[in-house]
């Protein structure tokens, strides 16, 4: 449970992720807020079109038709990965869904993925005030592909918002999760995205995927070279100038040793004689 992020907000997250975006008109005014409530939010859920051709596609999810005024939600994923943003609060994607579902999003309390849905758009809760809503520009066919720009770019959109939100990726779900009367998205598995969401969001925002992240060197790591720098608190000298003017001193000493002994020897020698 969560209150929704500002529309500054999710376009500093997405950003951050590596999202392309592209503002279209209003969006952050752009909403369904007259007609219930916004927030608090608890996931986000993934949608197919059913269409195809990105400007067109856009135009719809941002006006909506007849008999569903828009936004229809938030951002609308292209087949080459740019995120229109459309509107931002209250927007017609979620419909009515399974209250079973949404208590398992909600605690993100579920295995690889929740029940499945027994209530649907007509009969279920309403979604629109819970979820946040990503169309994706498919056909919806099963046969349309998902190119790997797309697909990507969904998953950065669903990382940005969970590390936003400090959720997991059990947060996101697809329509088909949600309501009985769905099936998007089709072509790819909500476990898969999740499982790759999950990855992402063991990496800084900025990752890459394919790409190793830098590491940053472990401080109780010592290279060999430090050891011989360390210098102890209130000490000048570092631990090979120690080794070193030690080895000074001991030569120095010896000298004088042999010096010693010598004159010992020479006046053990006088005793003698005498
Ligand atoms: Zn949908």
């Amino acid at each position: 449970m969560a209150t929704p992020l500002s529309a500054a907000a999710v376009l500093t997250a997405l950003r951050a992720e590596g999202v392309r975006v592209v503002e279209v008109g209003s969006w952050r005014t752009h909403n369904r807020n007259q007609k219930g409530a916004w927030g608090p939010v608890n996931g986000s859920i993934v949608h197919h079109t059913v269409t195809k051709g990105t400007a067109n596609t856009v135009a719809m999810v941002r006006d909506g038709y007849a008999d569903l005024p828009g936004p229809l939600c938030h951002g609308m994923i292209a087949k080459d990965g740019q995120v229109h943003l459309v509107g931002w609060g209250r927007a017609n994607h979620a419909g009515g869904g399974d209250p079973v579902v949404l208590k398992q999003v909600t605690n993100e309390s579920y295995g690889s993925r929740p029940t499945p849905p027994t209530k649907g758009n007509l009969n279920g809760v309403d979604g629109n005030a819970h979820f946040y809503g990503w169309e994706c520009e498919n056909l919806g066919d099963g046969k349309d592909p998902w190119p790997t720009a797309q697909y990507d770019a969904i998953v950065r959109v669903q990382a940005a918002l969970c590390r936003a939100h400090d959720w997991t990726a059990k947060s996101v779900i697809g329509h088909l999760e949600w309501s009985s009367d769905k099936v998007d998205p089709r072509g790819f598995t909500m476990a898969q995205l999740r499982t790759d969401v999950a990855e992402r969001l063991t990496h800084p925002a900025n990752w890459t995927p394919g790409s190793s992240t830098p590491t940053a060197p472990k401080k109780d790591t010592m290279e060999p070279i430090d050891v011989w720098l360390y210098k102890g608190k209130d000490e000048t000298s570092d631990a090979y100038a120690y080794l070193r003017n030690t080895k000074i001193k001991l030569d120095a000493q010896d000298k004088k040793i042999d010096a010693l002994t010598k004159a010992v020897a020479e006046l053990t020698d006088l005793v003698k004689k005498g």
